[in-house]
């Protein structure tokens, strides 16, 4: 996992979120800029679904946390 502002490769998870069971969320430091991001994994079956309906519960789950 790159980080979005520097492109390093070392980032850390410090906070993690699971939103249902084919969702969680990660909130991630950069080891070397300090700058906080969030990543979200979609896990298996969550690919049978619509991306409109992926897109939906993503948007939904951002407002939650
Ligand atoms: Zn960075």
């Amino acid at each position: 996992m790159n980080c979005p502002e520097c492109g390093g490769d070392i980032t850390h998870v410090y906070d993690t979120r699971k939103h249902d069971d084919s969702i969680v969320a990660r909130r991630r430091i950069c080891r070397d800029c300090k700058k906080r991001f969030s990543t979200i994994e979609l896990i298996g079956k969550v690919r049978v679904k619509s991306d409109k309906k992926i897109t939906a519960e993503i948007s939904s789950f951002y407002e939650s946390i």
